[in-house]
C-alpha cells in the first residue's frame, strides 16, 4: 500500500514536471505565488495548495479542481516565484490533462471561450471581438448577454462587424498545423 502511494506520487509529479518543463520539486510553499494571484479569491484551491498538491500527487483533486480553469495566465506568480516555477505554465498543462483524461469539464464557459479565441486567431490570424462575442453567447445559451452594452459600443463605433483576415494568416496557420500534436495529446 505504502508502495502504491508512493509510485502514484512520484508518477503524477513527474507526469507534470515532463510535460510542462517545470520542477515542482522545488516549490517551498512560501505562498508569493498565491498573494499576487488577481483571481484567487474566485479559487477553490489556491496556486500554492494546487503546486503541494501535485506534490503529493493528488491526481482527482488536482485534475478536478476548477482553480485551473479560473486561471488568467496572468503569469504573476510566475515572476513572483522566488524558486522560478513557471505555475501558469503548470495550469495550462493541468487544462490539458484534464481535458485529455476526461475529467468533468469546470467552468464550461471558460473551455468555450478559449476554443472560440483560438478558431478566431487560426482563421483569420486576428481576434474579431464582435464575432467572437456573439459566438460565445451562442455556444453557452446566454443569447441576450451584454446585447446592450454592445449596442452602445457599435453605435459609437468601438466596434463593428468588419475585420477581414490578415494577409499573413497562412503562416498563422501554420503556427497551429506546427503546435497540433501537442493539442491533440491534450484537448482533442
Ligand atoms: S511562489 Fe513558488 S515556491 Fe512559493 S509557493 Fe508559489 S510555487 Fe511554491
Ligand atoms: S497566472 Fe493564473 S495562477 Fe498565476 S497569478 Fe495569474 S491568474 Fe493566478
Amino acid at each position: 500500500m505504502i508502495y502504491q502511494l508512493n509510485a502514484n506520487v512520484r508518477n503524477f509529479g513527474e507526469t507534470i514536471s515532463e510535460l510542462s518543463g517545470v520542477d515542482i520539486s522545488t516549490c517551498y510553499q512560501c505562498g508569493k505565488c498565491t498573494a499576487g494571484c488577481p483571481v484567487v479569491m474566485e479559487m477553490s484551491h489556491t496556486p500554492n495548495q494546487i503546486m503541494r498538491l501535485i506534490q503529493l500527487g493528488l491526481k482527482d483533486e488536482v485534475l478536478s479542481s476548477p482553480t485551473p480553469w479560473l486561471c488568467a495566465s496572468c503569469e504573476t506568480c510566475t515572476t513572483r516565484c522566488p524558486k522560478e516555477v513557471d505555475i501558469a505554465k503548470i495550469m495550462d498543462t493541468l487544462r490539458i490533462l484534464a481535458l485529455k483524461e476526461g475529467y468533468k469539464r469546470k467552468e464550461p464557459n471558460v473551455v468555450a471561450f478559449n476554443k472560440i479565441f483560438l478558431d478566431s486567431i487560426k482563421n483569420n490570424g486576428r481576434l474579431q471581438e464582435t464575432k467572437l462575442a456573439m459566438a460565445f453567447n451562442f455556444k453557452t445559451l446566454q443569447f441576450f448577454k451584454d446585447m446592450m452594452l454592445g449596442q452602445k459600443l457599435f453605435m459609437k463605433g468601438k466596434i463593428s462587424f468588419s475585420g477581414d483576415a490578415i494577409s499573413g494568416v497562412d503562416a498563422v496557420k501554420a503556427i497551429f498545423e506546427r503546435s497540433k500534436g501537442f493539442l491533440d495529446k491534450g484537448e482533442r
